[in-house]
């Protein structure tokens, strides 16, 4: 049995490291892509995670697919495309660590995962089943998605949905919105960004606007991170506010990804109903994926800079 499944893109983040003898900016090779990254967060706090996904048969599919066995991913569900390389992106940090994207992903081996290819399986035998938007970008990743999340929710598990919202990757922003749309249908668990919130709601209130979700599509859990200023959270008719942990960042990449992994982590070791959750259990969740978030910006790169469990106790013991 998994803990986790996680269905979506797995590709190489380029992250700037250092200038070159001749002064140019030196990119080091790091594994990234949402979901992956959820998954290897979980693996590295000790949870069975699997992914579902597809990389190109080529270098960076092979070191993709090495970096999330040597975390213990399970990797059954990873496909390689013959036709169609890795997907790559490439970082760019301005000077306080935050980061933005440009993809290169004209098509991307990501976009090519099938519906045949899914393995239905590894979905039946995992509790949670993580998505984001970006699978559904393009066909046929977008049907392969809908399928799976489909299936998840028919199976019985609790569904997390990162939308994970990258403007230059859809030919059209109203299709972005259609599709996370499908996504917050499915979810029982939901992080998003405050753009994201505006994006989706038109609301730049957040108690107005995870109100509209949550009695919308009746979302469980809604978690809305605010980067340096921590979370805002909607459990229902409760909402609150927790604070981020002060660190030296210095590259955001993924720490959004490792926030939502610490949720992850603790809904798994509660062993209990999201219905039977108390405002304490949310804002105690919320504290260790805050903690979690924190430590990710502190190192480069999204799966490299992901904290294991004994750092995140050691931030929270000495705050
Ligand atoms: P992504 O889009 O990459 O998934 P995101 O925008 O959802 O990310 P952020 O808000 O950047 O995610 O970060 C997630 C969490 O990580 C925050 O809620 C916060 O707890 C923590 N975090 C992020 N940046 C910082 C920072 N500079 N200092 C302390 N904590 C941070």
């Amino acid at each position: 049995m998994y803990d986790v499944v996680s269905l979506g893109e797995l590709l190489i983040d380029f992250t700037p490291a250092g200038i070159s003898e001749n002064g140019n900016t030196l990119f080091e090779c790091n594994a990234g892509g949402a979901p992956a990254n959820v998954a290897a967060a979980l693996a590295k706090l000790g949870k069975k995670s699997a992914f579902i996904g597809k990389v190109g048969n080529d270098q960076f599919g092979l070191f993709l697919m090495e970096v999330l066995k040597s975390l213990n991913v399970d990797i059954s569900g990873l496909t390689f495309s013959k036709d169609v390389n890795t997907t790559l992106a490439f970082v760019h940090l301005d000077e306080k660590g935050d980061r933005s994207f440009n993809f290169y992903r004209n098509p991307g081996a990501d976009m090519m995962l099938e519906e045949k290819e899914v393995n239905y399986n590894l979905i039946k035998n995992s509790k949670i089943f993580h998505f984001g938007s970006i699978s559904m970008t393009h066909e046929p990743a977008r049907t392969a998605t809908i399928k799976s999340v489909k299936y998840a929710k028919e199976n019985g598990l609790l569904i997390s949905f990162d939308p994970n919202l990258r403007p230059p990757l859809w030919k059209e922003l109203n299709d972005a919105k259609k599709m996370i749309q499908v996504g917050l249908n499915f979810a029982d668990i939901l992080k998003i960004s405050e753009e994201e919130l505006l994006f989706l709601t038109n609301m730049e209130d957040l108690t107005e606007g995870s109100k509209m979700l949550f009695e919308q599509y009746n979302i469980q859990l809604i978690f809305i991170t605010l980067g340096v200023k921590g979370c805002f959270y909607r459990f229902g008719s409760n909402i609150g506010h927790v604070s981020a942990y002060d660190v030296n960042a210095i590259d955001t990449t993924g720490a959004g990804d490792a926030f939502m992994g610490g949720i992850l982590y603790q809904i798994i070791e509660k062993e209990k109903k999201l219905d039977d959750y108390t405002v304490d259990d949310v804002e105690k969740i919320i504290d260790f994926a805050n903690a979690a978030g924190a430590l990710a910006t502190t190192k480069r790169g999204a799966i490299p800079a992901l904290p294991s469990l004994e750092e995140i106790h050691e931030l929270l013991k000495n705050n």
